[in-house]
């Protein structure tokens, strides 16, 4: 469904009446194009100490333009804050304000992104209320820019440095146009296995050639729910990065899923996910035709909203059924494979709903919370592994699924993120796609949310 308003407001003398009646001005947002420059003008990387020192070195190497300090009128593509030693909340004021300068400076599709330690992981009352702090102001920056401006974080954990493999990852995935509807977001970002960080680390360091545009190639991805909406671009999206795709559907979708599957260069197979033995024909496809598995992603879902007061018990079934138990169910299935690989990649299909409560939802919203919970534990013991799981929780999305609400809430639901607009597919498959990738090989049993800093609920 298109967003007819955030083009008429994208032409000239509409634009000019919607500022006039102080109406919202979503801006058209910069997307991913494989081969793009990460940035095309000056980076500012703000913040004392070894951690910034090293990490405007880092920038240099990758060919962009570093300033230390803002200079007067000179336009900016991103500002990145580096905080990692903030030992107190009076620490914050210099390179905050000095941001606030830069904020001014950014173009469109500028990006912020702040770097600093957990707050999770100080005894110290005033180190931690530092760290939290920065998390407060980085998600009011969020709030407050424009133009299609995101800021984002990146919190260091355990030994993780700004350097470590996975912090360059995170951080050119949020100054990349693939984290476009990712906004007011943290990445916790550990020190990754060795043995799944090598290809990144090589490429990142061959000077000025940063990372591969496939970075993907070589691996094998299971796609669920791919015959349409979220999961086709999901299919898409990992096969232009260099996946083998396995594209899965029910069989009443046969026709759009072998489409799918010819677009992806990848096959079709046609598997109700809630059949018992649903992991066990993917798991055999794959060994067969690939040898190994190296990605999952757990797309498909449904609704069956309802008040709970109204809920019967076929609604509130199918949805936990098709959104949570057959994840649970595969995973089981799929963990206990020789085809999984060592360093495979897990990724489900949480969404904002699961995280805020949405009315009319409470069945959904259980079975998405559900989600969030299976990847925490599952995190947990996947932890000093080379293998990941993360969820990753849309927003609000254009597809068939929002397509069905009433044309005035839908175009509520539309301004209600700080980027006044709903996102894309492509915008929840660019998130999954990077945390696929080596890049976020210390990336693991997280939530990102892909939902442009939605307004509404958490
Ligand atoms: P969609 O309804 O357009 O597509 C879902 C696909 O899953 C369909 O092709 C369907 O046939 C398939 N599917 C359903 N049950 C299945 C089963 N038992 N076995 C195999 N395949 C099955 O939905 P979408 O909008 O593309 O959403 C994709 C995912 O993103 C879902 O998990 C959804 O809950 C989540 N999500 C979507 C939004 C949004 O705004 N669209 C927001 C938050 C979360």
């Amino acid at each position: 469904m298109a967003d007819n308003y955030l083009d008429l407001v994208n032409t000239s003398l509409p634009g000019r009446i919607a500022k006039a009646l102080g109406l919202p001005r979503p801006s058209v947002l910069r997307r991913y194009t494989p081969g793009e420059a990460l940035a095309e003008m000056p980076v500012l990387v703000t913040g004392s100490g070894a951690g910034a020192d090293a990490l405007a070195d880092q920038l240099l190497g990758w060919d962009i333009e570093v300033r230390r300090h803002v200079l007067p009128g000179e336009k900016l593509s991103a500002a990145i804050v580096v905080l990692d030693r903030a030992a107190a909340p009076a620490d914050l004021a210099a390179p905050m304000l000095e941001l606030g300068q830069a904020v001014k400076l950014l173009v469109p599709g500028g990006r912020v992104v702040g770097i600093f330690r957990s707050p999770a992981e100080t005894a110290d009352p005033a180190e931690a209320a530092a760290r939290q702090g920065v998390d407060g102001a980085l998600r009011s920056v969020a709030h407050e820019l424009r133009g299609g401006a995101t800021a984002n974080g990146i919190i260091l954990r355990g030994a993780a440095t700004t350097t470590d493999p996975t912090t360059l990852g995170a951080l050119r995935f949020f100054l990349s146009g693939r984290s476009a509807y990712v906004d007011g977001q943290f990445l916790d970002v550990a020190v990754a296995p060795a043995e799944s960080v090598a290809e990144f680390a090589a490429a990142t360091t061959a000077e000025g050639e940063g990372v591969p545009d496939r970075p993907l190639a070589g691996r094998t991805a299971v796609v669920t729910g791919a015959a349409r909406g979220i999961g086709a671009k999901i299919a898409e999206v990992l096969a232009r990065d260099g996946a083998r795709v396995v594209a899965v559907d029910v069989p009443a979708a046969g026709e759009q899923l072998a489409q799918v599957a010819n677009r992806a260069g990848g096959t079709a197979l046609q598997v109700d996910i809630t059949e018992p033995e649903a992991a066990a024909r993917i798991l055999e496809h794959v060994g067969q035709r690939y040898g190994v598995l190296d990605i999952v992603v757990h797309n498909a879902g449904i609704t069956r909203d309802k008040l709970l007061a109204n809920m019967d018990a076929a609604r509130w079934d199918s949805v936990i059924a098709v959104n949570i138990a057959s994840q649970l169910r595969m995973n089981e299935q799929i963990l206990a494979s020789p085809v999984f690989s060592a360093t495979g990649r897990i990724i489900s299909l949480a969404s904002t709903s699961g995280i805020a409560g949405n009315r009319g939802q409470s069945n959904y919203a259980a079975s998405k919370a559900g989600v969030i919970g299976m990847v925490r534990a599952q995190g947990a013991a996947f932890d000093g592994s080379a293998r990941t799981i993360n969820a990753v929780a849309p927003g609000f999305i254009e597809t068939d699924m929002t397509a069905k609400i009433p044309p005035l809430r839908r175009q509520v639901a539309r301004r209600l993120s700080s980027l006044q607009q709903g996102g894309l597919p492509v915008d929840v498959a660019e998130t999954i796609a990077f945390l696929a990738s080596d890049a976020a090989a210390g990336i693991n049993g997280q939530v990102v949310r892909v939902c442009g800093q939605n307004l509404v609920g958490a």
